[in-house]
């Protein structure tokens, strides 16, 4: 019994972390120009060049949404 209830939390903490991961910002890699307003605008270094197009780390990201509002193409979404 306590081993399916421990194996029922971790399953959700499991899922959180996931949904998390999932709502942070993201890049339209088919508008970035890689011109990487956005890397230096971010906080927490979350944003790295992966062939001339930005990429976010969603695990370092913290979801303040300064990337956002610093792309000038509209490259940068945010899902909710
Ligand atoms: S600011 Fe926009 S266009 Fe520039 S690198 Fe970042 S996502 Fe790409
Ligand atoms: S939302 Fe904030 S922390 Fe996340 S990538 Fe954009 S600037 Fe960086």
């Amino acid at each position: 019994m306590k081993l399916a209830l421990i194996s029922l939390l971790l399953l959700l903490c499991i899922l959180t972390v996931a949904a998390m991961a999932l709502e942070k910002p993201f890049v339209d890699k088919s508008a970035c120009v890689g011109c990487k307003d956005c890397a230096g605008i971010c906080p927490t270094a979350a944003i790295s060049l992966e062939s001339e197009k930005a990429s976010i780390d969603p695990e370092i990201c913290i979801d303040c949404k300064l990337c956002i509002q610093a792309c000038p193409f509209k490259a940068i979404k945010d899902i909710k």
